[in-house]
C-alpha cells in the first residue's frame, strides 16, 4: 500500500469531478481532474520522505482550490 495514496483529496474545485493523485517521471506529484482537466501545480521531490509531503502539500493545495486550468481545447 502507497501511503500517498490515502492522502483525501476533495471533488474538483472547479467542475466537482474526482481529483486524482498523480506523479510524473518518478520526480513530482500533483493533483488532476479527468473531467475539466485542472491541476495543481506539480511539486518535485529527492527522497521518499520528501514525496510524501510533497504529496500532502499538493493534495492540501487541491483542496483549497487552487488549481490551474490550461483552458478550452488543451
Ligand atoms: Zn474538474
Amino acid at each position: 500500500m502507497d501511503s500517498i495514496q490515502e492522502i483525501e483529496l476533495q471533488d474538483c474545485p472547479l467542475c466537482g469531478g474526482a481529483g486524482s493523485l498523480e506523479e510524473e517521471g518518478g520526480w513530482c506529484v500533483y493533483v488532476q481532474c479527468y473531467d475539466c482537466g485542472c491541476h495543481t501545480a506539480a511539486l518535485s521531490y529527492n527522497t521518499p520522505e520528501e514525496r510524501l509531503e510533497m504529496a500532502r502539500r499538493t493534495a492540501q493545495t487541491w483542496n483549497l482550490g487552487k488549481v490551474i486550468y490550461p483552458g478550452p481545447g488543451d
